[in-house]
């Protein structure tokens, strides 16, 4: 399936809930054949606002981290693992995950990434897709709160970037 067939049924989804509360869905955005793909939890107040992923505090940090590697945001596929707001932020739900999982599949079968990072705990829920390598990671959120994260954090970025 094209990209951009995936980003139609996520724009026109109804699956769960957090449709109702949200703005817009954010699909994810990168080339279409990136190598890297990021994966993190849920659009936040800014991404909903916009229609695009990362992009307040956590994406700033998150771009840094990807500089410093000599990694530029523009080559790699930035997604969540749900794609519309959840309220006040919270954890999206088993059931939610669920519903919104087999989007994040076909992204990751259409783009083909050699490495999917998955960032945060709920993002590490993600399906599998094989011949693919998965990295787990912290959220930038928590990386850019809490030392021993993000110095791990950094490291698997630095990692990531031999592995190119
Ligand atoms: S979060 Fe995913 S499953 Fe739920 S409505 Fe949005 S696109 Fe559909």
């Amino acid at each position: 399936m094209a990209l951009a067939d995936v980003n139609k049924q996520i724009n026109n989804c109804r699956k769960c809930r957090l449709r109702q509360g949200a703005k817009q869905a954010v699909p994810g955005e990168g080339p279409a054949n990136a190598k890297v793909m990021l994966v993190g939890q849920n659009p936040g107040a800014e991404e909903d606002k916009t229609g695009k992923p990362f992009i307040g505090r956590a994406g700033k940090f998150l771009n840094k981290v990807l500089a410093k590697n000599g990694i530029r945001r523009e080559e790699v596929f930035v997604t969540n693992i749900v794609k519309h707001l959840s309220p006040e932020n919270r954890k999206p739900l088993p059931d939610e995950i669920a519903a919104c999982a087999p989007y994040l599949e076909e992204q990751i079968k259409t783009v083909k990434p050699k490495i999917v990072v998955l960032m945060g705990k709920v993002a590490w829920q993600a399906p599998r897709v094989e011949g693919v390598t998965y990295v787990e990671t912290y959220h930038p959120s928590a990386a850019m709160r809490f030392t021993k994260m993000r110095k791990r954090f950094e490291e698997d970025f630095n990692d990531l970037q031999k592995r190119l």
